[in-house]
């Protein structure tokens, strides 16, 4: 859904003959698309409001390096387009989120790419280069070198540059808040001096290794241990916040040296992948405006028109929405969305993918309709390949 400018209208002190007062319920949407759209937006920024996860983070098992080569074909292809989507994904802040998939043609297969950002500008020349580089390197050894490892290492990492040198910008007074933490409570195990003694490479490719050597360390242990959530209720600024972040920072950082040596371990499998292919960009959809709030633009009316009034669950949820109302203000909060000034609706990556190959009426490479993505689906993204809702241009936008 729309990732949304997170200043909020500050509270109008205008007068009451000037103050905004909402349309009557009762008047009608008369227009047809205005009120598919309406309709359409209402359930997502409700979603939006409730938080983008729902229930426990379903993670994907990344196998070692040395179980690669005893991997299934289906899921070492899998895996190579991961880790290919992975390292597309060269910024922070979501436009630059790169899905792939692979059609299968009879001349040769085609990888198709789906971003925000334009994928067709950078990120396609980008992907053609490695996977040119691949296939080359798997064609003239049965076993890749450390070299050729660190050698695609450095041109994954020379790509996302933007996003490494934003993690190092991040990482930085999270370990300084960190350290006063561990000053003042007297952590044990060695943590304050292993904390005091990191030191940050302003070199991408520097600080990426290090990132990596220390994915197994006691220092990420430790903070593994210490970022898991207590019991009672915490804010985001809480110290187990900052490890969590600390410890997803180096593990995010160190992945690309993880996704250049799994590239190679599986493109040397992957030889009829890489003998002839192409990569094409799937062009970016245009976005449709947000429909401003109306006199139905209430959670009372919305849950009927997502269930219908029918509905067997409609007063359970109706309960639930205002309870949560009555506890968290949720009303309020679903209408501010309505009113940000700068609110960033677009199609995530996997969807437009989704929607390229079933209008296109391509075919998944070996009948598998996989969709990698550089970052796991969000719970919309999730439910609409389940239910099959891809055939009407309206339904897709997010
Ligand atoms: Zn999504």
């Amino acid at each position: 859904m729309a990732k949304r400018n997170k200043r909020r209208n500050k509270p109008s002190n205008s007068s009451p003959s000037t103050e905004y007062s909402p349309p009557s319920p009762n008047k009608p949407r008369f227009d047809t698309q205005q009120r598919r759209l309406t309709r359409f937006y209402e359930p997502l920024v409700l979603l939006y409001t409730l938080g983008s996860t729902r229930g426990e983070h379903i993670c994907a098992v990344l196998p070692t390096q040395v179980s690669i080569s005893h991997l299934p074909h289906k899921d070492l292809r899998q895996r190579f387009l991961s880790e290919l989507a992975y390292t597309c994904d060269y910024d922070k802040g979501g436009d630059t989120v790169t899905a792939i998939s692979l059609d299968s043609t009879p001349q040769r297969h085609v990888f198709w790419v789906a971003s925000n950002s334009c994928p067709k500008g950078k990120i396609v020349p980008f992907l053609e280069l490695l996977l040119v580089r691949l296939r080359h390197m798997s064609t003239t050894a049965a076993q890749s070198t450390a070299e050729e490892a660190e050698e695609i290492a450095a041109q994954c990492i020379g790509f996302a540059t933007p996003r490494i040198k934003k993690y190092r910008s991040l990482l930085s007074p999270l370990l300084r808040r960190c350290l006063e933490y561990l000053a003042i409570t007297e952590q044990q195990d060695g943590m304050f001096d292993y904390c005091a003694s990191l030191h940050i490479p302003g070199n991408p490719v520097d600080l990426c290794r290090i990132a990596y050597e220390n994915r197994k360390s006691d220092f990420m242990r430790m903070l593994a241990r210490l970022s898991v959530e207590p019991p009672y209720k915490s804010n985001r600024d809480a110290i187990h916040n900052v490890f969590g972040l600390i410890r997803h920072y180096i593990g995010r950082l160190g992945h690309h040296f993880r996704a250049a040596a799994a590239l190679l371990s599986c493109a040397l499998r992957l030889p009829e992948l890489l003998h002839d292919f192409q990569v094409h960009s799937i062009s970016t959809p245009p976005k449709s405006a947000l429909p401003p709030a109306d006199g139905k633009t209430r959670l009372k009316s919305i849950v009927k028109r997502m269930l219908s009034k029918d509905s067997p669950d409609l007063d359970r949820y109706t309960r639930a929405l205002m309870d949560m109302d009555a506890k968290y203000q949720l009303s309020r909060r679903f209408l501010e969305n309505y009113s940000d000034p700068n609110p960033k609706p677009r199609v995530h990556a996997e969807i437009q993918v989704l929607e390229h190959f079933y209008s296109s009426k391509l075919s998944f490479a070996a009948g598998d309709p996989f969709i990698a993505c550089s970052k796991p689906a969000c719970f919309r993204c999730l439910l609409r390949p389940a239910r099959n809702i891809i055939t009407d241009v309206a339904t897709y936008l997010l």
